[in-house]
């Protein structure tokens, strides 16, 4: 996994040395296993018909007849399992990990100590080019080795870190070795996962399978027999040594396709007298499964038609003032198409006309006039950031998760809208097309969008001028509860609040955006169950991991009992309400299913009841 920037690596404490000690050390035992035959039979002696016809029926399980044993439903969970590695091994999604480690607070139980952020593209693809893991400049070979036992064989077009890679593991349960030969599969019981009903089953490796197989359970539904969730570690570990535990989810975003869309891993004892080594909570979500990945063939598909560019009524040559607009908007439409195409901003949906009925909340109260109008687009990372170019105003997707209300909605994007006001245009380089010409994983190095010190005092202050002046005068109590909430964990969180596109929201463990507003708010007090400063990471905007389109959550709030359940800005676990594929077209061939895109987007239904613990 090559990182979207390189300064993402830097800055780890010994916490995560120690983790990655631990992984080091992990990857060394999984070297061992007993050497596996390339292509091994499934060990099906009572099912011979099933595996041939499973083998003949590849990408049309539909087709097949319904087993009718549950031998015969193994053979097909194992079939649809490769099905899917194979389905997938075309893609490069984007993955981001983040990490919160731990520490023990009397009051609020295990809270934030620090945190990490990782974010890159991974390469599914089966196939390899062997120079390229002798290529590689001091790079660990062992645990490259565990990168292929685990995930498959990379391509060199992205590269995965090995500590992000640990928390992608589960993706697939086993990518080489997913068989009877490997594991014995025992039936649990018949459970439901949101509206699917699935087959539970728990795994377990063979003697003689090696370190590092999958061990927990698997949730398959029962129509096709795909995996949906899969929830365990893996097994063997020598000692001293350590693997992650992780709960995986996968989406029904495309027909009868199951997608990996998050993972969560949880480490950590905290009953009394436990002397904790690791403490950590992640998530690590993928998205961008659907980007184009090649280079120049898919060039005229994004060719933007624009309908409003051109407003002059005559047919005149731009007057300088004109033809400066016209720039800067050349320059927005290059960096919005852009960072679209890297899978780091949502196409433009509802969740943007929430923000700009906001913004056109702020203008109308202010008088603000201006040439065009303000468009809003969310940015699909967590860490929390705004920016702007030209008229458009990006708000990343965490932030979004965190703000409690509207008022402070209005606060975030007042900051961004002062900034378009006063004429602080960034970005106007961006117009000249070679701009673009980079490849996504540098993307951050090649654009960005920050403010002079002396632009941002002026924005904070034209901000609060024209939010005192709005509706939202009267929620700015909310909104400066949300500055004191940050300014309480800021120094814990300073991977979340390491802005990659525009500028802090916080420098070195300070809040600085606004923060004058935090002066007139009431009190923090986190056991006042009543006031709720700022929210988990995830509860708010949910991502389609196939197209990246971003919808607000309707899940309906759940009751507060006590200080412990509100996790201001805290990594939670995943708990997507699960539904099948709106059309259910199980039928539909592979390769529909792999050059379309799903229209009905909000069939994916990742509500993460962030407060619902995992089993
Ligand atoms: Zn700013």
């Amino acid at each position: 996994m090559r990182k979207f920037m390189s300064k993402f690596g830097s800055g780890m404490n010994l916490m995560v040395l120690a983790l990655l000690a631990v992984t080091l050390t992990v990857t060394a035992a999984a070297q061992q296993p007993a050497p596996a035959p390339q292509n091994p039979q499934p060990v099906a002696a009572t099912q011979p018909a099933q595996s041939q016809s499973g083998q003949a029926q590849t990408g049309q399980a539909a087709n097949l007849a319904p087993p009718t044993t549950m031998d015969q439903v193994v053979d097909r969970v194992i079939l649809r399992e490769k099905e899917l590695i194979k389905f997938l091994s075309p893609r490069t999604p984007v993955v981001e990990t983040y990490l919160q480690n731990l520490t023990q607070d009397p009051q609020l139980g295990p809270i934030p100590q620090d945190d990490h952020y990782f974010l890159g593209r991974m390469d599914l693809s089966e196939s390899i080019d062997r120079s390229d893991y002798l290529d590689g400049k001091g790079k660990d070979t062992k645990n490259e080795s565990m990168e292929k036992h685990l995930l498959g064989e990379f391509t060199k077009k992205f590269k995965f870190q090995y500590q992000p890679l640990g928390f992608s593991w589960m993706i697939f349960a086993d990518r080489n070795d997913f068989d009877r030969g490997h594991y014995d599969f025992h039936y649990v019981r018949r459970e439901f996962l949101g509206d699917v009903r699935c087959l539970v089953f728990d795994l377990t490796p063979k003697k003689d399978a090696g370190r590092g197989r999958f061990l927990g359970r698997i949730w398959v539904e029962d129509q096709d027999f795909n995996i949906v969730r899969l929830n365990g570690t893996y097994a063997r570990p020598q000692r001293n040594n350590y693997y992650f535990h992780m709960d995986a989810w996968r989406l029904n975003l495309v027909p009868g396709y199951w997608v990996p869309s998050y993972i969560y891993s949880e480490e950590g004892d905290f009953t009394a007298g436990h002397v904790n080594k690791i403490a950590f909570k992640a998530q690590t979500r993928m998205w961008g499964y659907n980007l184009k990945t090649g280079p120049a063939s898919d060039e005229l598909t994004n060719i933007r038609v624009d309908s409003v560019k051109d407003d002059t009524p005559s047919a005149q040559d731009a007057t300088p003032l004109a033809a400066e607009r016209e720039w800067q908007q050349q320059a927005e439409d290059n960096v919005v198409e852009r960072l679209q195409r890297a899978g780091l901003l949502a196409p433009e949906g509802d969740v943007d006309k929430i923000l700009q009925t906001v913004v056109n909340n702020l203008e109308i109260t202010n008088n603000i006039e201006l040439p065009r109008p303000v468009r809003t687009r969310v940015l699909t990372t967590s860490p929390l950031e705004t920016f702007s170019v030209g008229n458009t105003i990006v708000v990343s997707r965490g932030l979004i998760d965190v703000l409690p209300d509207e008022g402070s909605l209005a606060m975030v994007l007042s900051h961004e809208l002062a900034h378009i006001v006063l004429g602080h245009n960034l970005g106007s380089q961006y117009a000249f097309n070679d701009r673009m010409l980079f490849s996504d994983e540098v993307t951050y190095q090649n654009l960005g969008f920050k403010h002079i010190p002396e632009e941002e005092t002026a924005a904070d202050k034209k901000a609060i001028e024209m939010l005192k002046a709005s509706p939202y005068a009267q929620k700015l109590d909310s909104a400066g509860l949300f500055i004191k909430a940050l300014q309480a964990r800021a120094p814990q969180l300073s991977a979340l609040l390491q802005a990659h596109l525009g500028n802090n929201i916080a420098e070195n463990g300070t809040v600085t955006r606004l923060a004058q507003l935090a002066t007139s708010a009431p009190a923090l007090d986190w056991n006042k169950l009543d006031q709720i400063a700022a929210l988990p990471l995830g509860g708010r905007v949910k991502l389609n991991p196939w197209d990246d389109k971003v919808e607000i959550v309707k899940s309906q709030p759940v009751a507060i009992t006590s200080a412990r359940d509100k996790m201001p800005f805290e990594v939670t676990p995943f708990y997507p309400r699960i539904t099948r594929y709106a059309t259910a077209s199980t039928t539909a061939a592979t390769t529909a299913a792999a050059a379309t895109t799903p229209t009905a987007t909000n069939t994916a239904t990742t509500a993460d009841a962030s407060t619902t613990p995992s089993n």
